[in-house]
Parts: C-alpha cells; structure tokens; sequence
C-alpha cells in the first residue's frame, strides 16, 4: 500500500471516553447480521469496517473493556465502560494476522472509504434488505467471504 492509503481518521464511544485514531484507511466493509453484533450494537446489524489491527491507535486504554463474547478466538470487543458503547473491535485470524474491526458509526467520517461490500450471517437478519450486495447465509461462507481477502493477502496470493 502507497502513500494514498495513509490517513489520521479519528473514532471514539458515544461518551467520547474512549477513543482511537487509525492511520490507514479501512480496506473492506461488510454489514454482519450476527446475533452476537445485534446484541452489543442494539441494532439489526453493524456496518463494520476492517483494516490491520497495528494501524489502529487507542488514546484511552483505560475506558475500554475488552470481551470475547463467542469463545476464545471469536472478536475481542472493546466496549466503553462509561457508556457501553462498542467501539472497536480487534480479530486474531493467523498467527501475526491480526484485524481491526471498526464500527463505521463510530468514526467522524467514512469520506473515501469502502462502500459495504456484502452481508454476513444474513441467516439471522432480523428483517431483509433490498440492495443487491452479496448475501452469506452461513457462519462458514461468511467467516471465508470477510476473511478470505486478508488470508489471501498474507500468503501472498
Ligand atoms: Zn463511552
Ligand atoms: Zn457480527
């Protein structure tokens, strides 16, 4: 990645007690209907944006709580404490592979960033969607459909 992709783009909780900037901009976007994000977001689903976990820098340790609410290798969720905001969230996908997932509510802008790209775990959308994004209606299709891209990076294909 050149120069174009650098960038100081600043995100923070509602509160605004936990905050982080990211030095890249996000590379992917997908919009994830699982169960666990209509939990934590309160939402239908959450617009998440991707990028590598050290372009992302947290301002305010302290503020957030980290939790994997799925078992040891699912996302470790970075939650406020203040105001049980989640805002970011990091990914352990290979050994020295590791993802930030950043929700695009949470970021002062998305200006030049990723368009969603597609809906993952639409098997348990809590109401459809007409646009004509891709759909992934199991864990196993849409763990490889948002992952593939960064895999695929790392071992060079
Ligand atoms: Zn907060
Ligand atoms: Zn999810």
């Amino acid at each position: 990645m050149g120069e174009r992709m650098r960038a100081q783009i600043n995100g923070q909780c509602e509160c605004g007690q936990s905050r982080y900037s990211l030095s890249r901009m996000p590379t992917r976007r997908f919009l994830c209907h699982c169960t666990i994000c209509q939990g934590v977001y309160k939402a239908p689903y959450a617009d998440v944006l991707v990028t590598g976990a050290r372009s992302v820098a947290i301002a305010s340790e302290h503020s957030l709580d980290f939790k994997r609410l799925n078992g040891e290798k699912s996302v470790d969720r970075g939650i406020c404490n203040h105001c049980e905001t989640p805002t970011i969230g990091f990914l352990q996908v290979l050994p020295g592979v590791k993802l930030g997932l950043v929700p695009a509510t949470r970021l002062e802008h998305t200006d030049g960033m990723p368009s969603p790209a597609m809906h993952i775990f639409y098997e348990s959308r809590v109401a459809d969607l007409h646009d004509e994004l891709p759909r992934y209606e199991t864990p196993g299709q849409s763990i490889r459909a948002c992952l593939w891209p960064f895999l695929a990076g790392f071992a060079g294909l």
